[in-house]
């Protein structure tokens, strides 16, 4: 005994959904919707065709609807496999042969169908009463079953994808499980039904009305047919590493980018690599680590805490090796006086008051001031220029001078400082004064007569009461008295050691303890602040 209105229904049901989804086909450009599209035509079509078999009188008619059922309700479990292929990300798997293989069934009922002899294995009409009423063979009854099974499976899969859905694509596969898990529960209906006897056309019928309450509303939220994006697919995406973790330093979750900037070489990560990274970091901190091939990766700790769920640590890692690069070359350029390549005043006021804390009361700390003298002079008889190779000259000449450990600053102009560490009064006097002799042995050939220079200096030893500023204003102090006594006496160029005859080289620029290489292109022109040279200081 059929129900007419439930046959009468998902004809109407069926008819809505197939206009809609032709209507809809352009309208739905993503994989996904493709693939619902499938399932609403096949869904459509298996409605109509089950709910016409009751309205048709001959045996033929009802064969053929039946015929349009059978590949309406496999094109639901063929397409329903591939929707959820694309929805898990495995659409690699998708192959023509995965389409060719998954119509074999269908096409087999169909040809047993149509041999004579073989039609009471699939399906066989019998009247009843006047009535016609299809009669399931074994293999129909196979092929129920398996659809069923593959449904459940697809239902259950969708149920997987949804909860770990990123929650603004929660309704799209919501609406996909809604389409699937009455369909699923209506087809299990009419197999226990006894054959589509009473039931026929309900699963078929539940299956197109869910689908087209999913094309209308995929219709007006375009969003709707966008892939599901689930969250372990969105962290195999991010570029930034992350690793959840419990307090106690158990892996939970990880993704590619945090194993292939952290983990590598590693073949399980279940603990924090503490002997590679160190203790995990204290959530609500920043740190730095130094990978084994050279990368510097930032790593950025939070607490995760959930309502009811112990505490997780999540770690984000960011390769910052460029950018840690460039942050060094820029704070070197910016400490660094262009012309002579000499650190320059800003690297001083940062420096001194540092090393000045470290040194009190612990080792000895020196100032020199020097100051070229009668340098106006050079400038107005040789030109501008001729000052330049002067200053870049004595620059050169004084790094070479100074022992390791000693920082040379161009202050300014004329005027240079020079850190001392370690040193008392009397070894920085003696320090400075070799420095001072060496550059005044210089000797510059210019279109006239080669010319040197000389130079004063003024040095303070750091007291146990000063202070950064202190101590450089008594090192100028100490160089302007001498600045002041020599007044007078004849200083400047010619010096009183050029020898007229001689026309020394062009000093060339020689390999400098503490200034970068000039011409020289790429990075290595540069280095990094802090780092030992000979003239790099404490670090
Ligand atoms: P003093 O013996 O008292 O030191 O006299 P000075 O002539 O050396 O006087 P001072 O140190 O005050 O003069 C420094 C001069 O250096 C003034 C300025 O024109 C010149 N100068 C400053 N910077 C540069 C530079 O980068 N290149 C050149 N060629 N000259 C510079
Ligand atoms: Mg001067």
């Amino acid at each position: 005994m059929r129900l007419i209105a439930v046959d009468l229904l998902a004809v109407l049901v069926g008819c809505a959904t197939l206009v809609t989804v032709v209507r809809m086909y352009h309208r739905l450009p993503q994989l996904l919707a493709k693939v619902v599209v499938v399932i609403a035509a096949g869904a459509s079509v298996w409605s109509v065709a089950a709910g016409l078999t009751t309205f048709v009188g001959s045996v033929g008619a009802v064969l053929v609807l039946v015929a349009l059922q059978m590949i309406g309700a496999w094109a639901v479990v063929v397409a329903s496999v591939w929707l959820v292929l694309l929805v898990t990300y495995r659409a690699y798997l998708l192959t023509r042969s995965l389409f060719v293989v998954g119509s074999l069934p269908v096409l087999i009922m169909l040809a047993l169908q149509v041999l004579p002899g073989l039609r009471p294995n699939v399906i066989e009409v019998v009247r009843v009463g006047g009535r016609l009423e299809p009669v399931w063979g074994p293999v129909l009854w196979v092929g129920a079953i398996t659809g069923a099974v593959v449904m459940g499976v697809v239902a259950f899969s969708l149920l997987i994808v949804a909860a770990s859905t990123i929650l603004g694509q929660r309704p799209l596969v919501l609406a996909v499980i809604a389409t699937t898990v009455p369909s699923v529960v209506a087809w299990g209906l009419f197999i226990t039904d006894g054959a589509g006897a009473t039931l026929a056309s309900l699963a078929p019928m539940l299956f197109s009305a869910a689908l087209l309450v999913w094309l209308i509303v995929a219709l007006r939220h375009p969003g709707l047919v966008q892939l599901p994006i689930t969250v372990t697919r969105l962290l195999a995406e991010v570029e930034d590493g992350v690793v959840v973790l419990t307090e106690s330093g158990d892996i939970l979750t990880t993704n590619a980018a945090a194993r292939a900037m952290l983990f590598t070489g590693m073949t399980s990560w279940t603990r924090y690599p503490e002997s590679r990274l160190g203790p995990v970091p204290a959530p609500g901190t920043s740190s730095q680590v130094r990978t084994a091939s050279g990368r510097v990766i930032e790593l950025v700790t939070d607490r995760l805490d959930q309502p009811g769920r112990a505490p997780t640590v999540v770690v984000t890692a960011r390769d910052i090796t460029e950018l840690a690069t460039l942050r060094e070359h820029l704070t070197d350029v910016a400490s660094r006086d262009p012309m002579t390549g000499a650190r320059n005043r800003r690297y001083l006021d940062a420096r001194l008051p540092e090393l000045v804390e470290r040194a009190r009361g612990r080792f000895s700390l020196s100032v020199v001031m020097l100051d070229i003298d009668r340098f106006k002079h050079v400038n107005d008889t040789y030109g501008h220029a001729m000052g330049d190779r002067v200053i870049i000259g004595v620059t050169d000449e004084m790094c070479h001078a100074l022992p390791a450990g000693a920082e040379l600053i161009r202050m300014g102009g004329d005027e240079f400082a020079i850190i001392l560490p370690g040193m008392d009064l009397p070894t920085a006097r003696k320090a400075a004064e070799r420095a001072a002799t060496r550059c005044a042995e210089l000797q510059f050939a210019t279109r006239q007569e080669p010319i040197s220079v000389t130079l004063s200096t003024g040095v303070q030893q750091l007291e146990l009461d000063m202070d950064a500023d202190e101590l450089l204003s008594g090192a100028d102090r100490a160089l302007y008295a001498v600045k002041r006594a020599r007044r007078g006496a004849p200083t400047g160029a010619p010096g009183p050691e050029a020898a007229p005859q001689l026309v020394p080289p062009v000093p060339t620029p020689l390999p400098r303890c503490n200034l970068p290489p000039r011409g020289a292109g790429g990075s290595e022109r540069w280095p990094s602040v802090g780092k030992a040279s000979r003239m790099g200081g404490l670090e």
